[in-house]
């Protein structure tokens, strides 16, 4: 991506009302067998028309063809009991009824890639691509076969790393793994983490990234928030090591946040998709609110390593207010385009 600041969306996008209700997170699809299919496929295109229409540089398929970030990929492996579900918590905050891992995990086949092929047939612009990381498909489960997180973990990467080979092939320019988990078990992904997610972006012909935030919108989200305290500092216990890893991009929260911006100087050297964006709020922020995040941002990142982006996905909001805010997205990332383009040389 030559241009400055390029923007992009970090996540999901609404549904339309005719394929799953809106603005509730994990609805159920209202249509079924070819209709479904064929709603699918129109709701990407939507998505990919509005992300255009609204000036988003790098698009995505608003993850219109799933139902939930983890589970639709989970769905699509052997060794996955979806029917005997057993009640786990869930980023040691909310309890949540899961599928069982029975027996080995192995993929079906490819998940995702009849997808990006069609997004990819109808743009030129770079797309990237989301998929769930190791760590949070682990911990979105009941593991009654391996007995290791850290091994089952290993397993996941594996057949993550197969998607994700034939989504570069499709043409798919980033490839991003989503990582909530990686604000919540320290320990972990410093100790096996961190090396899963280098293991499932192995050998890739596309940039890779890592999504680390704070979650949807949701009330045990915003539940956990406030016991946070005035500075969220999670992102000291994981960014030294990220920046040692091979990964290219690390996408994060900012706009609204208690993250204190100096974090970001842990992460020096690689690319920053800095969230300029509330996921978790209505409101639509103005263009100047948006460009005084990515202003406070470039004091830690050089100006050629920053995206503009949302904090999350925007699955939960009304397809109106997500297009305003990509729409504030833009422009906030314009205005400072054009002011670091009238800077005197130095
Ligand atoms: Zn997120």
């Amino acid at each position: 991506m030559n241009k400055l600041l390029p923007t992009t969306s970090a996540g999901s996008l609404p549904k339309p009302s005719w394929l799953a209700q809106p603005e509730t997170l994990w609805s159920p699809w209202k249509l079924e067998g070819e209709a479904l299919t064929e709603g699918k496929r129109d709701a990407l295109l939507l998505a990919l028309a509005d992300q255009r229409a609204e000036g988003i540089d790098i698009v995505s398929d608003g993850e219109q063809t799933r139902q939930h970030f983890v589970t639709t990929f989970i769905e699509n492996l052997n060794g996955v009991d979806f029917e005997n579900r057993k009640v786990v918590r869930i980023r040691d905050r909310y309890d949540a009824s899961v599928p069982v891992v029975v027996d080995d995990v192995t993929r079906k086949g490819p998940v995702f890639v009849a997808d990006a092929e069609t997004l990819r047939a109808h743009t030129d612009a770079p797309i990237k691509w989301a998929l769930p990381g190791p760590m949070t498909m682990v911990d979105t489960l009941y593991d009654a076969r391996y007995g290791s997180r850290a091994e089952l973990a290993w397993k996941f990467a594996e057949i993550l790393n197969q998607e994700a080979k034939e989504l570069a092939a499709a043409g798919v320019d980033i490839v991003q793994f989503d990582e909530p988990a990686f604000n919540v078990f320290f320990d972990e992904v410093n100790e096996w983490g961190i090396a899963a997610l280098e293991r499932a972006a192995e050998g890739l012909s596309c940039e890779t990234a890592v999504h680390i935030c704070y979650g949807y919108g949701i009330e045990a989200n915003t539940n956990w928030k406030k016991t946070l305290g005035s500075e969220w500092r999670q992102y000291e216990e994981t960014f030294p090591q990220i920046q040692k890893s091979s990964l290219d991009i690390v996408s994060l929260e900012c706009h609204n946040s208690h993250v204190p911006t100096d974090l970001l100087e842990l992460v020096r050297g690689k690319k920053l998709m800095v969230g300029a964006i509330d996921v978790a709020n209505t409101a639509v922020e103005t263009p100047e609110e948006v460009a005084a995040t990515l202003r406070n941002a470039l004091q830690f990142v050089d100006a050629d390593k920053l995206w503009a982006s949302t904090n999350c996905g925007m699955a939960p909001l009304s397809r109106s207010v997500a297009r305003a805010k990509l729409g504030a997205l833009s422009a906030g990332a314009e205005i400072v385009r054009r002011e670091l383009s009238t800077e005197p040389a130095a």
